[in-house]
Parts: C-alpha cells; structure tokens; sequence
C-alpha cells in the first residue's frame, strides 16, 4: 500500500499550516504516524489521495451518523445551496431543527444555534454564570468541552494526547474559576462545594468520549445532580458527542438525571458546522436580546448547515430503532476485538453506548481519565497503525471514541474482526 501522496502533501502543509493539520489530533502523533490525505469518503468507506480505501471508524470524529454522502442529507444540503449561502436574517429552517430538538429532549425548552461544539459550552457557561451570578466552574479531569480558555485545563482528547493539563496563552486568571473533580467520584465533587460557594455550574460529559468512552455511573450522576440541587448550581451536560448516538433522547432518558443545560454539536449539523445549546426557558431567557447574557455569531443557524441538520435529526426520529441496531453492531465489534486481542495474551476493557465504542488495552476497568492513561499507549499505536494498512481507519488516538455509522455492514464489522486478529498476532509474534 502505497502513500505517497499522503506524504507528499502533508509535507505541503506543514510549510503553510502549523503541524500542518488544522486540528491537532488528525496530525497522527500520538500514534506516531503521518494522517492520511483524503480524497473522498462514500457510505462507509473513506479514500486516501493515493487511493486506498479505508472502513471509517471515525466519522468525521462522530457528525456522520449515516456515514458519507447520505442521500437525504446531500439533496437537502444541495437544495438549501441553491437558496443562497447566508442571509443573517432569520430562516424557518432554523425554527424546524429547534422545534424537532426539543421535542426529543425534556430538558430543553428552548436552544440556540451556534457553529461548534466549542462556542456552545462556551455560551453555555456564560449563561450559567450570568444565571447564578456565580463566578466558579467545576469540570472534570480527562472530560474535553472544546478548547475554550476555561475550559482548557486537564482536557483529554487532543489535549490529552499532547499532555497539555492546560495550554501556554491561557492566562491563569482565566483558569482560576475552573475546579477539578474526579469522574465518577463524587467525593471529589464535594470537597469543589466545601472549597468554593461561588459555583455556577458543574459540567460533564455524561457519557464521556474525550478519554477513550467512559460512561458516567447512574449513581454518579444523581448524586451530583443533588449537589447542585442543594446548592443552586447548575449542572451541564456536555452531549456534543453522546448527543444523537448513545441515544436519540439526550443522557438523561438512559440516566433518569435531567439537566438544566444540555450542549449539542456533530450529529446535529448531519456533518456540516453546528452546535447548539438548550435547556430550562427561566435560562434561557437570560440570552440576550431576550436577556442580559449576550451571545451571537455571523454564521449561526446558518441556513445550508440547518438543512443538513434538519435531514440528520429527522431521519434519526423517524428511524430510532438505529441506535440499538447500531449498538447491536459496535458490541459485535468490540467483543469480537477483545476474543482476538485475549486469544494472543492482550488485556482488553470494551464498552459501547448506541453507536459509540472504545477499547482500552487494559487489565482494570477503566472509570476515570487516571485508569485511561493506564492504558498500553504504544500496543495502541501498534495496533493503529497495522489496522490501517489492513483498511481499517480507527481514530488515532487512544483517548478517542470509536463510531459506527448505519453505512457500517454485519459483514465489515466480521472483517474487520478478521483483521485484528491477525494484527493482534503480528503484535504479539
Ligand atoms: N464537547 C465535547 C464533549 C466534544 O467531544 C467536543 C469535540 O470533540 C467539543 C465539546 C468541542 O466541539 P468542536 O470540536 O465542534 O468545537
């Protein structure tokens, strides 16, 4: 298999564009490769410049529920083309996808539309801190809520990757009203509550994808929904990953903990650029014009990424039988991995939740972002990089969750068991 042609340009981009990537986890180093150059992605399939064909595991690290050039989603993207890029001005479009989100999350009541994941918990936190008038923030170690300066400290992800705890350019005055807890210990939360009476919000991924996939313990959650409760805090889940993919009705229908903030992103732009963020109307009306908090964005709930949204999300409602189809599929997958991976002497943790999977290579459950990084981070790059050469694209991170899209067949996911078992062995030998 040849890449030159990958090769050759990325040695292009890396004179014009730092690291030449335009976010830092496609870069490939922590898998300690050079990314692939893509000229095409159809169904389930992503194509390289040089021409290999690759399963895609990533989806555009997680937007394309139906895989590439969905049907429904490309005609709706092409026919709002043809209306024009952007108005800034209101379109029913976005009324449509607002309408359709909250009638599939209890808590939102109302949402706002912006352009990523990042703007959302962004927004999201000013609003929670314009809300309380609290100033204080507690987020979890190895949970990634974009790269916001708040927000950019003990991230995982990419962040992660680099072993960045937080970034240089992020002032520490900035970062001093983050508190950090544990996942899945509420002990930890409760010394954040002990130490400051000035907390706004919790957030947290309630389905965590940023440090390989780590659910939150139900048990977890309505003990920190009590603490905000007793405390008038906030609390946020972060779903621009889970969102749409664990389950078509936001955490709280798997959780039975209900949100007062709820961030959207991927899925929700059916794979073009959107996030969203929504919750309780006494909330949301604090947004400005409605309210003091202001928040805007030139392009946001612009009408061509409202149409593909549109598309995405109806689809999902109409057919939500596909999570559990999809579900059905990543458990096949992971259990068939771990067979192979235990056959040849390798610890392997699995999990998956709708169409989200991650696999550690691990001897512990993995619970929090310390168990992950516990993981065999060079067994990963191994494996990463022998399963691409087999035409198999998982993420390039060990940190990063795993995808199924409906364009995912029984059969890719027996052969891309086939293959790992032979890369398990290859490893091993
Ligand atoms: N929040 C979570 C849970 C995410 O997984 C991500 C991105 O992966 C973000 C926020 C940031 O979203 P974006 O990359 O669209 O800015």
């Amino acid at each position: 298999m040849s890449v030159d042609g990958s090769l050759k340009a990325f040695k292009q981009a890396q004179d014009l564009i730092p690291g030449g990537v335009n976010s830092p986890v496609r870069a490939f180093s922590s898998v300690g490769g050079t990314p692939l150059f893509i000229a095409e992605g159809s169904g389930a399939y992503l194509t390289d410049i040089d021409g290999n064909r690759y399963v895609d595991f990533v989806q555009s690290w997680g937007p394309l529920i139906f895989g590439h050039r969905d049907e429904a989603i490309e005609s709706a993207v092409i026919d709002a083309v043809k209306h024009g890029l952007s108005f800034g001005a209101p379109t029913q479009a976005e009324s449509d996808l607002a309408q359709l989100v909250i009638s599939m999350f209890d808590s939102i009541d109302k949402i706002r539309f912006v352009s990523s994941g990042t703007e959302a918990v962004m927004s999201a936190i000013r609003l929670a801190r314009g809300y309380t008038g609290r100033d204080d923030i507690v987020k979890f170690t190895g949970c990634y809520h974009g790269h916001s300066d708040s927000l950019l400290v003990q991230a995982g992800s990419g962040a992660a990757t680099f072993g960045n705890p937080s970034s240089p350019g992020v002032p520490a005055d900035f970062t001093k009203h983050t508190l950090l807890a544990e996942y899945n210990n509420i002990e930890s939360v409760k010394k954040c509550f002990a130490d400051s009476s000035d907390i706004a919000c919790v957030i947290i991924e309630p389905i965590a994808g940023n440090m390989g996939l780590v659910p939150a313990d139900k048990e977890f959650l309505h003990e920190l929904r009590a603490l905000c409760d007793a405390s008038g805090t906030l609390l946020i889940f972060d779903e621009v990953m889970s969102g749409f993919r664990a389950t078509i009705n936001g955490a709280e229908s798997i959780t039975g903990v209900r949100p007062d903030i709820v961030t959207l992103g991927k899925v929700i732009g059916g794979g073009m650029p959107v996030g969203a963020f929504g919750g309780r109307a006494d909330i949301m009306a604090k947004l400005s014009p409605e309210g003091p908090v202001y928040q805007a964005g030139t392009l946001s709930g612009n009408p061509v990424a409202m149409a593909a949204g549109l598309a995405a999300i109806s689809k999902l409602k109409k057919n939500a039988q596909v999570i559990s189809v999809l579900n059905e599929r990543a458990k096949r997958l992971v259990e068939g991995m771990r067979k192979e991976a235990e056959s040849c002497g390798i610890p392997m943790q699995i999990d998956t939740r709708g169409s989200m999977f991650g696999f550690f290579f691990n001897e512990k459950p993995v619970k929090n972002f310390a168990d992950a990084c516990n993981s065999d981070a060079q067994l990963f790059a191994k494996f990463h990089s022998k399963m691409l050469q087999e035409g198999f694209y998982f993420a390039c991170s060990l940190y990063e969750t795993g995808f199924i899209s409906t364009a995912i067949t029984d059969e890719m996911i027996e052969d891309t068991i086939k293959a790992s078992a032979k890369v398990f062995k290859e490893i091993t030998n």
